[in-house]
């Protein structure tokens, strides 16, 4: 990743804010509209059982006002004011940034005015302070922004009260941040946030101002706690990491090529991309461990791409695919007459990744004797086709992965244990999907790009419950399974709807547990609307819709189809058809919007 510029870039900043807030103004701003307080209220959810509080996709911590009190001192004594608030300011940036981010994400044509004011309500929200307007007004398109506010309850002066006293200077650094940083982010433009009156110097409640940059005219001291550099690092790097809508869908180029892409931000995904990186470069021999669908083939693929074998083929071979009989002529490639069928000589897998790089999947398949060639050609560099009398050399760097462990197979005798440490020179474990939670809105949006794009369609993201749902899935078959919740959700969704909880799972695969949510009262609660049954819910989008009997009726036999696991008799059974009715159906209706679409 290149290193940020240390200059400010607004046009950065402006660039991923999109056009989305235009104009607005207090004496025309209606409560209630999206996001209301209850909406954003709803976007906190938390999941007591795995140490996690999440809101939105963002997780959060609920810690002691007292702790941060502490460290705030700490910070101050060892660093200085300036120091310790310029830190401080910065971090509430952050905080304010990564609201505007989700709010701009989650309701991308919410109110102007409302968008705005709910990150007045997503920082009262978060326990920081209460937030009174008294008067806003802005317009993006003329350059101005001008807000006036009273903070109540401040959590930062009750701590710098407690540990300093009343003085002369204000003290709300990391809430002067955070209005700094959610306004600056969400309208592309330097707004900048001073606080006139504070708690701190005595006054009942704290006053603020926020205006555009050039209004104010001299704003180097307030720059100084911000430090230039952050909004650079801010525009860039979260945009393309966390968003959970998918807002343009504009092509991008190589979908294809995007199909082995990996994705992840958590730490063992970043171990293990670490790991990745460091052995790419040399000529050691990589085995992949890690269970059915965490990427190891995607892995394998970066691992080739990132290596000076790059412009040389990738060849991957998946070994428990191919019938025993036929492994070794499919590695080795075949001579002609070696045995019956045998009528042309063909090369195989190994001449064919020369200079390049040969991936064998599920390796602890292979038979025993197809083993003892593997090792051989590992050892020597050497193949022999089958029924073949030449050697011929390779320069072929082995990759393999396996989901079973390979030392218990040693164990068992079914794997040689000398062809074990050819393999295992370089192992690297791929972590399950539920040991790398934090990486699930990345893949959430990531698929969700790849496969709206894919099936030509137009959900506009998830709905809270959707992501609450994705949040506490087990997911017991990793990537690949969260991609086909992901692929099914795109289809089931209307265009320009969120994709919600009913549209990925089936309601056995989902615990009590998913749907606590945070109740109107504000305690944990379970969710008070749970999805609708699948019926219903046909109906009511028929209703609202207008959706054609064809349409229903295909929806209603594939929704059959997904309860019973794919299985069409018994989903024939479940509608009171035959099986052959069932799948003439289905065809007929999955033929019509093809040949509409004409592909
Ligand atoms: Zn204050």
């Amino acid at each position: 990743m290149a290193k940020p510029d240390s200059r400010i870039s607004l046009a950065e900043v402006a660039r991923q804010t999109g056009t989305m807030l235009r104009r607005g103004d207090s004496a025309h701003y209606r409560d209630g509209l999206p996001p209301s307080l209850a909406d954003l209220t709803e976007s906190l959810f938390f999941s007591p059982g795995d140490g996690r509080i999440w809101l939105n996709d963002q997780r959060m911590l609920l810690w002691h006002s007292s702790a941060m009190g502490h460290l705030r001192r700490e910070l101050i004594d060892t660093l200085g004011v300036d120091r310790a608030r310029g830190l401080l300011t910065r971090a509430g940036y952050v905080s304010g940034a990564r609201d505007a981010q989700l709010v701009r994400e989650r309701w991308p044509n919410g109110d102007a005015a409302s968008v705005f004011m709910a990150g007045t309500r997503l920082h009262a929200l978060e326990g920081v302070v209460k937030v009174t307007p008294l008067a806003f007004d802005f317009d993006i398109d003329r350059g101005t922004y001008e807000g006036e506010f009273l903070w109540e309850h401040s959590s930062e002066d009750d701590e710098h009260i407690v540990a300093y006293g009343i003085g002369t200077e204000a003290a709300c650094w990391s809430q002067v941040g955070y209005a700094t940083g959610y306004v600056t982010s969400l309208f592309g433009q330097l707004v900048v946030f001073r606080e006139v009156e504070c708690r701190s110097m005595g006054a009942g409640v704290c006053r603020v101002i926020g205006r555009h940059a050039a209004a104010w005219g001299d704003v180097d001291e307030d720059l100084r706690y911000l430090q230039a550099r952050d909004f650079r690092s801010l525009a860039e790097a979260p945009a393309s990491r966390t968003a959970l809508t998918a807002p343009a869908l504009e092509p991008t180029p190589e979908v294809s090529g995007a199909r082995h892409e990996i994705v992840g931000a958590s730490s063992a995904f970043n171990s293990a991309c670490h790991q990745l990186d460091r052995v790419a470069r040399t000529q050691a021999t990589v085995l992949f461990t890690g269970e059915s669908g965490v990427g190891k083939e995607a892995f394998a693929r970066r691992l080739h791409r990132i290596s000076a074998r790059a412009d040389k083929p990738f060849i991957a071979v998946n070994c428990a695919a191919i019938p025993e009989t036929l492994i070794e002529s499919e590695l080795f490639g075949v001579e002609r007459g070696a045995y019956t069928g045998a009528s042309s000589s063909r090369p195989g897998r190994f001449e064919r990744a020369d200079g390049g790089t040969l991936f064998l999947d599920e390796v602890g398949t292979l038979s025993l004797p197809g083993q003892g060639k593997l090792l051989r050609a590992l050892q020597e560099g050497e193949v022999e086709r089958v029924g073949g009398t030449r050697t011929l050399k390779v320069d072929v760097r082995v990759v393999a992965a396996t989901n079973v462990d390979l030392q218990g197979e040693v164990r068992a005798g079914r794997f040689r244990e000398d062809l074990f440490y050819r393999l295992n020179v370089y192992p690297i474990h791929l972590p399950p999907l539920r040991e790398r939670r934090d990486d699930v809105p990345l893949l959430m949006n990531h698929f969700l790009r790849r496969e709206s794009q894919r099936h030509d369609r137009r959900p506009t993201g998830f709905t809270a419950r959707a992501v609450r749902a994705m949040l506490h899935y087990g997911f017991p078959g990793n990537i690949r399974e969260l991609q086909n919740l992901i692929e099914r959700g795109v289809i089931s969704a209307e265009d320009g709807a969120p994709i919600d909880v009913a549209h990925m799972f089936r309601r056995e695969q989902l615990s009590p547990e998913t749907l606590l949510a945070i109740g109107a009262q504000g305690t944990l609660t379970a969710d008070a609307t749970p999805p609708p049954g699948r019926l219903l819910a046909l109906l009511q989008q028929a209703d609202a819709k207008g959706l054609s009997l064809p349409a229903i009726e295909h929806r209603l036999l594939r929704e059959a189809v997904d309860a019973a696991d794919g299985n069409l008799s018994a989903a024939a059974r479940q509608l009171g058809i035959t099986r052959a009715q069932l799948a003439y159906r289905l065809q007929r209706a999955e033929a019509a919007p093809r040949r509409r679409r004409g592909r």
